[in-house]
Parts: C-alpha cells; structure tokens; sequence
C-alpha cells in the first residue's frame, strides 16, 4: 500500500516509525513531516489547509490511505473530503470531530447521555458567564468552546481570576474558538488518559498512559501540550479500564451513531479519577501527543491493519497485542516554552543518545539544515525509552538525555514520578 500521514509533530513520527515497519507499506509519504520523519517516510511540503492539494498529491501517488495525525485538519473535513474523491482514510468526519472540535458539542453529549463529567453551563455572552461564576464560585473552570492550541483552559483559583478569563476570551484572546464559553466545576483527583480505537460500532481499549502537562518539575507551572508521559499508567487498573469503557467510551460511541455521525478513530478521553469515580475532563478526535509515542513504543501487533480495520468498520474481531514493558517520554522543548522561544538552534548528540539501549528518539520540531539538526517548534525532541520497569525506563530516557547537546533546551527531570513512587511502594 501507498501510505500518505499528515503532521509534523512527535507523535507523527512514532506513527511513521510504526506505519513504516508494517509489512503492508510499500511508499511512506508524510506531509509535512521534519526531519526525523524524513527517515521512516518522503517528506512532502503540502498545505493541510489545502484538502484539493491533498487529494490531487493522493491521487497523482496512488495513495491507498491516508492516516491524519492532528486534530485541526480532521475538524477541517479533510476525512469527509478524502473519502468524497475516492480515498480512504482514518480519522472522525468533520461532524464526529466536534468531540475535540467543541467543547460545548461534548459537554451536551455527556449530558444527554448521563456520561459522568464535570457539571457545566454554556455561554455566548459575558454578563451571563460572570453571574454563573459568581453563583458557584471558586475554583472554576473557563474552557474556550473551539480549538485553542490546548491553551484554551483557564483553572480559576479565584473568581477574579475566573472573571478575567471570561473577558479575555469573549475579547477575541483565543480568537473564533473563544466566541463561545464553556465554565465548569473544578475537579479533584488524579489525571489520566484513555484510547480507544473506534470504528463507529466498535471501541477497542489501547495501552494506558498518563502525560505531565506542567512545564516545571514536580507538576507545577503553566500548562503545555505535554512535558512527558508513560504507559502503562499503574492508576489504570484493569477494574477502572472497564468502567471508563461502559460508562464513558461505549456511551459515547451509542450516542454519536444514533446521531448519525458514527465516529471513527482514535477516541482519546482524558480523565479525572474522582472519589466518585472517573469523570471526562475532555474528549480528543485523535492519538496524544506526547502519549502516542509510548504507545506505539509498546505496541507489538502492526499498526496499518487495525487503522484500516477502524477504518472499514470490522474492529469486531479485531485484537492488539502489546510489549509488557514500560515506555516512557521525555519532552525537550525550546527554553521559554509554552512562551516563546527561539527557533533555528542547533542540536548535536542524538547519534550517541539513540545508542542507550532501549532508547528511541521521535522528531517533534526539527528541521535538516546543512547536515545539522534544527529546532524548529516549542516541543522539539521526545526521548523515549522501553524498560523492564518505570524507574529503568526513565533512567534511559534520561540517559539520552544527557547525551544531547543542546544549550537553547530543557526538559523535566521527574517523568514519570508518581508511577516511580507507586513502583517503590509496592
Ligand atoms: P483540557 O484541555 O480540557 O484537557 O484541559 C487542560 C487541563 O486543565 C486538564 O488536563 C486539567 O489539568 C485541567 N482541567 C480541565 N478541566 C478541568 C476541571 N473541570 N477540573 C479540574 N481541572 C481541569
């Protein structure tokens, strides 16, 4: 088969590694990749944006499918406007993306559907939103109801800070995708992240794992698309696995095929572990980033099949396998990120990280220039590594790190702690 993935990030190139190690591919393209991709895959400078460039690239190739990465092409249609000139591909329609592509969209589903989540009010004006924050007071949650670059969550420890987020939003701060406001209860307890890979009647569970989104050491700091993150995620237990399937994931996908919009992909539902049990923080139309990347780590069984099955709508019979170790990823970013940050530095070094054993590197901002590696993005680099237990596979991890030279980055030095103390104790 003729492969086209669209995304340049991270988890793009654990998917091409991945895509590229199937048997079944014969030609890898990604568009528009970087270049660590440039390794497993053909690299090609198309416009995402652009759904009739895709198509004429798809068919000029003789593209059997076409795997979408990120979320803003999938709320863009690109799935529907594939599949309306022929080309399969994996990923929701524009209509079943509105689970990530709406806040408001998911909130409602949840309500209809007595899917456990925080309580919630809609708005679309900000005298409304500001009377309802002060009626259920603080801490609140101020959500921008579109896509926002995940900077779109304002955690208010005050009402004040609650009542700024309102206006900011409603003043253009996450620009169409804050026209709508969603405020909700704040929750209290562990987070963790749930895949499934969907085929519209069909969830089959992926491996678990749970992702650091602080900046800084010990969970604290501005919120980023993610520092790190492991799989499995030892809170996951086999017991919470099934209530997350029948009380969340199986609803959802009964209400999205009653509404006849039967959703298709990677269903990713990210979790607040409750004393009441688990709640749905967010739901994502696609794999995490960085998640994707210990989950491919860990997978055993191909990965082209059981997209195409997901595809085709006969997940069914359909099994994964997984590796029993542990993966975990640390993220290098650019110094200054989620602010802003340099690109263009030079990195050196990833040969010799790479050589740790268990050790894999994923691209996630970086350009060739000149036989030198650029950085070319906030989250630059994901040093992953497998190992026979957390604190081994973090110790790889940040033994490659170590081997990187790179003066402009940095990264945490905790990931993974909570499961290392968990690993201690028991
Ligand atoms: P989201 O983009 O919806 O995943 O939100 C980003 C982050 O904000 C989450 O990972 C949580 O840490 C936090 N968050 C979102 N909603 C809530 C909530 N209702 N209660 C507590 N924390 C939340």
């Amino acid at each position: 088969m003729n492969i086209l993935l669209l995304g340049s990030g991270g988890r793009e190139h654990a998917l091409a590694w991945k895509i590229a190690a199937s048997p079944l591919t014969d030609r890898l393209y990604c568009a528009p990749g970087n270049a660590g991709i440039a390794q497993e895959a053909e690299c090609v400078a198309l416009d995402l944006a652009d759904h009739a460039a895709v198509i004429g690239f798809c068919k000029d190739r003789q593209i059997d499918f076409v795997v979408v990465g990120p979320e803003a092409p999938l709320c863009a249609g690109i799935v529907d406007d594939l599949e309306a000139a022929g080309i399969k591909a994996f990923g929701p329609t524009k209509f079943a993306a509105q689970i990530e592509g709406s806040k408001g969209f998911t909130k409602d589903l949840c309500r209809a559907n007595k899917i456990p989540t925080a309580a919630y009010e809609r708005f679309t004006a900000a005298a409304p939103a500001k009377d309802y924050i002060r009626a259920r007071g603080a801490p609140i949650v101020v959500k921008a109801d579109g896509l926002a670059a995940g900077k779109g969550v304002v955690v208010a420890a005050t009402i004040e800070e609650a009542l700024q987020a309102v206006d900011m939003m409603f003043e253009g701060g996450h620009g169409d995708a804050g026209a709508e406001v969603v405020i909700e209860e704040f929750l209290t307890g562990e987070e963790a992240s749930f895949f499934a890979l969907c085929d519209g009647a069909t969830a089959i569970p992926l491996a678990t794992a749970q992702d650091h989104k602080r900046v800084n050491d010990g969970d604290q700091g501005p919120n980023t698309g993610g520092m790190g993150a492991y799989s499995p995620a030892p809170i996951m237990t086999d017991a919470m696995n099934a209530r997350v399937m029948h009380e969340i994931i199986l609803p959802t996908l009964r209400a999205m095929a009653a509404m006849g919009a039967p959703y298709k992909g990677v269903l990713y539902a990210g979790l607040m572990l409750t004393a009441e049990g688990p709640k749905l923080i967010e739901y994502n139309a696609r794999f995490g980033d960085p998640e994707c990347q210990v989950l491919m780590l860990r997978l055993m069984s191909d990965l082209v099949p059981a997209l195409i099955a997901a595809r085709d709508g006969v997940l069914k019979n359909f099994d994964l396998r997984w590796y029993p170790e542990v993966a975990l990823t640390v993220v290098m970013a650019a110094k200054g990120y989620p602010g802003t940050y340099a690109r263009g530095t030079v990195i050196e070094g990833l040969a010799e990280a790479a050589a740790v054993e268990g050790v894999e590197i994923f691209h996630a901002g970086t350009r060739a220039e000149r036989g030198q590696i650029l950085a070319n993005g906030g989250r630059v680099l994901n040093i992953c590594a497998l190992g026979g237990t957390v604190a081994e596979a973090q110790a790889r991890a940040y033994a490659a790190v170590d081997r990187i030279r790179w003066a402009d980055g940095f990264c945490r030095r905790d990931i993974g702690w909570r499961a290392v103390a968990r690993e201690r104790e028991s």
